[in-house]
């Protein structure tokens, strides 16, 4: 049985038809599912749909493209919501996006850092997405998680060498996309293969990132496999392993049993 660690069902083009999307994953063996907040309105669905599917966790966080919008969630906020419901399983998704900058860098910073403080307190781990900003997430969630035992996943990773490096060090969980099946992910597929089964996870991001034979269309949980297929070819290593490994990896680092 798969896990899909990354998704996004409340977002329309899933949510719409959310029945025949899960279905669709429970027929291609994707057990579990972990769906992602990005907004308190994201929120309000997620709440919902953990409530109807019981192979469905969520999590609840501010995406750093958001995080103007939402400054009023501190730590302390994110605690309250974490404790109201136990199907909430994370924090995030959180991070640094100086890609796109569509919430200000000091901002963005100040909202990742108050992710992380709810996440130690709470003792689960952190969704992270970072993209143009290696260096401070790097900075950040080094300097965070010196004096707590900070569970971090590293979400849709498309980062170097020597950052996956970096985070295995600091026994992070790194999660791959469909990006890693895309012809020109050479780089990316040569990283992957650096790093070790035990810390890895694999992830849709649907709607996003449509992995081949789908890419540009709409993604959904199902075409997880393709991606898991990739991974075996990758790491030289049966599909089932890849299945069985990345979802024991998902159980331990989520505390699910
Ligand atoms: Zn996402």
């Amino acid at each position: 049985m798969i896990t899909d660690s990354h998704c996004h069902l409340d977002y329309p083009k899933l949510y719409d038809q959310l029945d025949d999307i899960v279905k669709r994953a429970e027929y291609n063996q994707v057990k579990y599912l972990l769906t992602i907040c990005t907004t308190l309105k994201s929120f309000e669905r997620i709440k919902l749909i953990i409530t109807k599917y019981k192979n469905i966790y969520g999590t609840f966080g501010i995406h750093p493209h958001e995080s103007a919008k939402y400054t009023q969630v501190d730590s302390k906020f994110i605690l309250n919501i974490k404790n109201k419901h136990n199907k909430i399983i994370g924090i995030g998704e959180t991070g640094l996006d100086f890609y796109y900058n569509y919430s200000e860098k000091e901002i963005q910073k100040k909202s990742f850092i108050e992710h992380i403080s709810a996440a130690s307190q709470l003792n689960i781990p952190i969704i992270v997405h970072s993209r143009n900003a290696e260096v401070d997430t790097y900075e950040i969630l080094k300097s965070e998680s010196k004096n707590s035992n900070l569970k971090v996943l590293i979400h849709c990773f498309t980062g170097s060498r020597d950052f996956a490096k970096k985070l295995i060090d600091l026994n992070f969980y790194i999660s791959v996309s469909g990006i890693i099946t895309f012809k020109k992910s050479i780089e990316l597929a040569d990283t992957v293969s650096s790093i070790p089964m035990e810390n890895l996870l694999v992830e849709t991001d649907s709607p996003y990132l449509a992995p081949l034979p789908y890419r540009g269309k709409d993604n959904e949980p199902s075409y997880i496999i393709h991606t898991v297929e990739k991974l075996s070819q990758i790491k030289k290593l049966p599909n089932e392993s890849i299945v069985i490994n990345t979802t024991n990896n998902f159980m331990k680092l989520f505390n699910l049993t």
